[in-house]
């Protein structure tokens, strides 16, 4: 036995005696002879049944309020379903960087972080987000040329359609395959729309044509 003489101190002057107080699902049991961080390690026992020790500090600053029996039960997903996601089985140890084998609406199964369960981030094997794709033609996605959605910091009010820097004039702009072309400038914003226009057809019609001609599901 090591120290005698200073276990008996503390253990008679020390420590604020826990014994029957609980905390959290805790009840402390009685004190063991471990000290931690200068404190007083308890014996404690869960609501669960188990039986931790735990330091006075612990216990009173709340450290722990269960055996973690608790957060262990909010780790273990399995069988939850996210989105077209049902948990099948955990592929690590439970933890917040669980890797998760989940079974998908769609016969696929995959593997998903339980972060990105938990978050939303994962909702399906990846089928979800082919459910509206891009229809890509020779480079171009059809969708985003056929819309005629206007960027909100566009001041025309036309697509491709900006005021020049230095003067009074329009100028149009058009991005095909990645690349802008400088259509011109302009004494008004319609004659620049118009050069947008022109230029639209010009670049987006056999594109489009080639769309329209494509088989559709
Ligand atoms: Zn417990
Ligand atoms: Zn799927």
């Amino acid at each position: 036995m090591k120290s005698t003489t200073r276990k008996k101190n503390v253990t008679k002057c020390h420590y604020l005696d826990l014994s029957g107080q609980v905390f959290g699902e805790l009840c402390v049991k009685r004190a063991t002879e471990e000290r931690k961080e200068g404190t007083v390690v308890w014996l404690c026992e869960c609501s669960c049944g188990k039986q931790v020790k735990l330091s006075r500090r612990q216990l009173i600053r709340g450290y722990r309020v269960d055996c973690g029996h608790i957060k262990l039960a909010s780790l273990n997903i399995r069988q939850q379903v996210f989105g077209k996601l049902k948990v099948i089985q955990p592929m690590t140890e439970l933890g917040n960087q669980t890797k998760w084998l989940c079974q998908c609406d769609c016969g696929n199964q995959t593997i998903v972080y339980y972060y990105n369960l938990r978050n939303g981030h994962t909702q399906s094997c990846g089928c979800l987000k082919a459910v509206s794709p891009l229809t890509i033609v020779n480079g171009t996605a059809i969708e985003l040329i056929k819309s005629t959605t206007v960027n909100s910091n566009n001041t025309s009010g036309f697509r491709g359609v900006s005021r020049c820097h230095n003067s009074s004039k329009w100028r149009a702009d058009i991005t095909f395959k990645g690349e802008q072309f400088h259509l011109g400038n302009f004494e008004t914003r319609e004659a620049a729309h118009e050069a947008r226009q022109a230029a639209e057809k010009h670049f987006y019609s056999p594109l489009l044509s080639q769309y329209d001609n494509l088989p559709k599901f």
